[in-house]
């Protein structure tokens, strides 16, 4: 019988208690806690692998949410972003290096015909929401239920599934996504599921006149992978030209990573303005709010405001020059989507041998798994799928020296470095066998909603 596997993690628990004496939660970042016992802390990470500061080496498919698209520490990059350091910061001045990444940027992405760099993801979408306001002159904006789109008021405003009936006729309810959003701010924002299209119709013809913009994520990489069907994104692009509506696709995951143009370039749908980060630099920060010439050039005096301190920093782009130069010229992003189609197929095999039904969502490069035999086509159907089984699998794939996002909402990462170690391969589908078993066994036994 498979026995539950243990892991050391007791300098990562000793140094979380004294963390917590400095840092809330003990960690920068919310969801970097992952309870009492089970938070780790990283010693370093190398090409497709974490380690923590007790030993543990984990095959990483969370890869920080996705910027590491080659690997970390790639010394490709990591040599560019020296010679960025050289170049000694920032100046409140611009560098020439700018403009060629920006002409990297347009040639990869034809509907990027201007770029500005941010310097996260967040930065880039509010920067993106505040040139199409300045732009149309209107205010409200539309979102789509599962998309995130950062941490800024504007864009904190979520379907509420956990307290939603599905079996109900009404919405659920909109609601910040924690404390300290203002509810002024809600007036503004509209949600619309996605894939429905007679609500985005319907929407657009009672606020489509108001709106400055519909922000949408065609791959919800915050939300399982739920992807945005040809047509519905079609129709969101025919809509937003009808009412005068700024349509922004945010690529913030999918930019650089699931094709060199991007989820746009798949779908074949020409946003009047996207937001890109994580991907661009291989993890160091930059962002870049790109688009249509005439849209952008309201970044001006007397437009819409747009810079910041560390904008266009010299490391950052150093590395996102060399990044996207990899991304542009080598075949990167094949060998790390083949990499993520084998291992779609391995933990298909391993569940199927089971006779578990599941399926995938996304992209290989980014995907979503479900024990359903289709994905969820938006938020308000995963409510509905049984995630019990993975979020126990999650965990045992910790133990099992495997990194995943605990909650299902979030994908699974690739990288090259994936795809040019095959240890990475074998140990990730050891670890799923063993991970799938025991959360069998635990299912059997009715434990799946237990607490851990
Ligand atoms: N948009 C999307 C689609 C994202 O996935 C994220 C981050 N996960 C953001 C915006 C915000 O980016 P950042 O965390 O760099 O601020």
């Amino acid at each position: 019988m498979t026995t539950a596997p243990h892991r050391k993690l007791e300098k990562s628990n000793t140094h979380f208690k004294k963390a917590l004496t400095k840092l809330p939660l003990g960690v920068a970042s919310t969801f970097r806690y992952w309870g009492d016992e089970r938070t780790i802390y990283v010693h370093h990470g190398k090409g497709g692998r974490t380690w923590d500061i007790d030993g543990n080496n984990y095959v990483d498919y969370r890869l920080g949410y996705g910027p590491a698209i080659l690997g970390y520490a790639d010394d490709r990059v990591d040599a560019a972003a020296r010679r960025g350091m050289e170049v000694g910061g920032v100046f409140a001045l611009s560098t020439e290096r700018e403009l060629a990444v920006a002409e990297r940027i347009s040639k990869m992405v034809p509907a990027a015909e201007l770029v500005r760099f941010s310097n996260s993801g967040t930065e880039a979408v509010m920067s993106a929401l505040r040139l199409a306001r300045a732009y149309t002159g209107r205010e409200s904006y539309l979102l789509v239920e599962g998309g995130y789109h950062g941490l800024f008021d504007a864009a904190m405003w979520m379907a509420n599934m956990d307290e939603w009936d599905a079996k109900s006729n009404s919405d659920p309810e909109v609601v910040p996504y924690g404390q300290g959003i203002p509810n002024t701010v809600k007036q503004l924002a509209h949600l619309v599921p996605m894939n429905d299209m007679q609500r985005l119709e319907d929407t657009f013809r009672r606020h489509g006149d108001d709106m400055a913009a519909m922000l949408i994520e065609p791959i919800q990489g915050n939300c399982c992978g739920i992807s945005a069907r040809k047509d519905y994104v079609q129709l969101a692009r025919r809509l937003c030209d009808q009412y005068g509506v700024l349509l922004i696709i945010d690529e913030v995951k999918t930019g650089f990573r699931v094709g060199k143009g991007g989820i746009q370039g798949i779908l074949g749908v020409k946003p009047d303005i996207t937001t890109f980060a994580k991907a661009v630099g291989n993890g160091y920060p930059i962002s870049l709010v790109a688009g249509r010439e005439d849209i952008m050039r309201t970044f001006r005096y007397g437009g819409a405001s747009h810079g910041g301190t560390y904008t266009a920093h010299s490391v950052s782009l150093a590395a996102a020059e060399e990044t996207l130069r990899i991304l542009d010229e080598t075949p990167a992003l094949e060998t790390l989507a083949t990499y993520g189609s084998r291992l779609k197929d391995g933990i298909s095999e391993i569940l199927s041998a089971r006779d578990i039904t599941h399926s995938f969502s996304g992209h290989p490069s980014m995907f979503g798994i479900f024990f359903a035999p289709e994905p969820p086509d938006n938020y308000r159907a995963w409510k509905t799928s049984d995630y019990s089984f993975y979020d126990r699998m999650a965990w045992y794939l910790h133990d099992l020296n495997i990194i995943v996002e605990p909650d299902s909402r979030e994908p699974w990462f690739m990288c090259e470095a994936h795809g040019l170690d095959e240890s990475c391969y074998t140990d990730t589908l050891r670890a799923v066998e063993t991970a799938v078993d025991l959360t069998l066994r635990d299912q059997a036994e009715g434990k799946l909603d237990a607490a851990e």
